[in-house]
């Protein structure tokens, strides 16, 4: 690693020493699909309905019977509903059939399910099988670009892979709860805070653009 990556690792873990997962879950099943839903979506959203879906239905095998009309309804105040309705019963029903009701722990196997790609994958590894990830969100994305960890253009899959090749594998998880927390409350999509942020000094986006 370099020494401005651990610079930065270690400022992100000084000024964020309590970032989690902001979705509520108690499960890998229930992990899996308040990921889902959080898709184009805040949190706060999804932790608004999902008590209701999850105590109607409680597993992959509930879900996987489940009507559409119904899981539509369900999570109808959320964008893309009709499709993760859709996702939501189909991926159930694979699990089901492919995996004996039980959310899969592998990236392969994840990705392979229907609606959920490497991002909603890489979040159910870290938070329900703790097994480091680096999910790329658009305030990952965002954050990790003005860095200068990645480009402009990078896909997700390379952002991932830089953010990964840049810092210790033992804090991907956290860092990238982190990375979220700075870019929710400072490092903003519209108008940055780069004078109250701890990076000012070392930023390149503020060094070459502000
Ligand atoms: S200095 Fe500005 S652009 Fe750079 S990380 Fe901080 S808030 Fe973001």
């Amino acid at each position: 690693m370099t020494k401005r990556n651990k610079i930065i690792q270690n400022i992100f873990a000084l000024y964020y020493p309590d970032a989690r997962c902001t979705l509520n879950f108690a499960n890998p099943f229930q992990c899996l699909v308040a990921t889902c839903l959080s898709a184009q979506t805040n949190d706060k959203a999804v932790n608004l309905l999902t008590p209701s879906l999850f105590s109607k239905y409680k597993d992959a095998y509930e879900l996987s019977k489940a009507d559409y009309e119904d899981v539509k309804n369900c999570i109808k105040r959320l964008g893309l509903y009709k499709n993760k309705a859709n996702n939501l019963i189909k991926l159930s029903q694979e699990i089901v059939s492919r995996f004996d009701g039980k959310v899969p722990s592998s990236l392969k196997d994840l990705i392979s399910l229907p609606g959920v790609g490497i991002k909603t994958a890489s979040v159910v590894l870290a938070e329900s099988f703790n097994i480091p990830s680096f999910p790329i969100d658009t305030h990952c994305s965002r954050v990790l670009i003005r860095l200068g960890i990645a480009k402009e253009g990078d896909s997700i899959e390379t952002i991932m892979d830089k953010a990964k090749k840049s810092f210790s594998k033992d804090r991907w998880i956290s860092l990238h709860h982190q990375i979220i927390q700075h870019g929710r409350t400072i490092c903003l999509a519209r108008k940055a805070k780069c004078e109250e942020c701890p990076f000012k000094e070392l930023c390149t986006f503020k060094a070459n653009v502000l």
